[in-house]
């Protein structure tokens, strides 16, 4: 990539629509738009030649560029004119969550792609009730969530992994932070009915930020012997997330926050 040039992001450029692309992004490069890309732009947004569109690929950062040329009102060219902002990291989150309804699932697909995830594992435990989930359908959706919430890269959706291949192919150094609904009786190994689990914020008081994964649970709770399965390892934290009993869905988008506010992006 040659060099960029100075950022020239500015508010007034988040009117601007934006696409995930898959082509090099370079100065005066051309990108080739897909009919689905160029159905959005030309049939939705009625855009003629000449008008702004930003892009980004995951890899060299969000670009200005122009439509170039409209091919049948279907697809087109655009040609990059402007860098706009760097690639730059996000922090080491990854999701995994046992598959909901269809509805409930693209919520947290979403959510998580809005709350900074890098990666999304579906896990499937003993009282997971959807066993099959369209990977395909989701990667679509985590990327037009990445396109509305000015990302620069889209998460991963994994297939699907039964919980137990997850935990045992973990690789040690990604801390493992499952938000418990039980106790934290330490004479039940699976933690006891009492009480919560220590919160999330509690926990992570006092760590640095490092790799990190949230497991949250089906719309049934984990069995007694997966609480103890998870707590045998090493690399597994159980957290709790205050009083009350969260809705899957809602315990993940809770989690991500805090994760997010004190080891993620939300401390600067
Ligand atoms: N049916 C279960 C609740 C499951 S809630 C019961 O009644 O006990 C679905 C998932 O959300 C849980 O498995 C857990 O991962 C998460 N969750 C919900 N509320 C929580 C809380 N207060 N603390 C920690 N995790 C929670």
């Amino acid at each position: 990539m040659r060099d960029a040039p100075a950022c020239l992001y500015t508010g007034a450029m988040s009117a601007t629509p934006r696409l995930f692309v898959k082509a090099d992004l370079m100065m005066d490069g051309p990108v080739a738009l897909d009919t689905e890309q160029g159905n959005y732009l030309f049939r939705v947004l009625r855009l003629e030649q000449g008008a702004p569109v930003r892009v980004f690929n995951g890899r060299h950062g969000e670009w200005r560029a122009v439509i170039e040329q409209k091919l049948g009102g279907k697809t087109g060219l655009l040609r990059v004119t402007d860098f706009l902002r760097a690639q730059g990291d996000l922090p080491d989150l990854h999701l995994l969550f046992a598959p909901l309804k269809k509805t409930r699932t693209d919520f947290v697909v979403e959510k998580a792609t809005e709350l900074g995830v890098t990666v999304i594992q579906p896990v499937i435990t003993e009282r997971t009730q959807t066993h099959r989930v369209n990977v395909s359908r989701l990667n679509k959706v985590a990327l037009e969530a990445a396109e509305q919430t000015e990302r620069l890269t889209t998460p991963q959706v994994l297939d699907p992994q039964p919980l137990f291949q997850s935990l045992q192919s973990w690789p040690k150094i990604r801390a493992l932070y499952f938000a418990d609904e039980a106790g934290s009786d330490d004479h039940k190994p699976w933690g006891g009915e009492n009480g919560r689990a220590t919160t999330f914020p509690k926990v992570l008081e006092g760590k640095t930020p490092g790799p990190s994964a949230i497991l949250i649970g089906p719309e049934g709770g984990f069995s007694e012997s997966e609480r103890t399965l998870l707590r045998e390892q090493e690399f597994v934290t159980p957290v709790g997330l205050g009083p009350r009993i969260l809705r899957a869905e809602t315990a993940a988008v809770a989690a991500l926050t805090i994760w997010q506010s004190r080891l993620g992006d939300w401390q600067q």
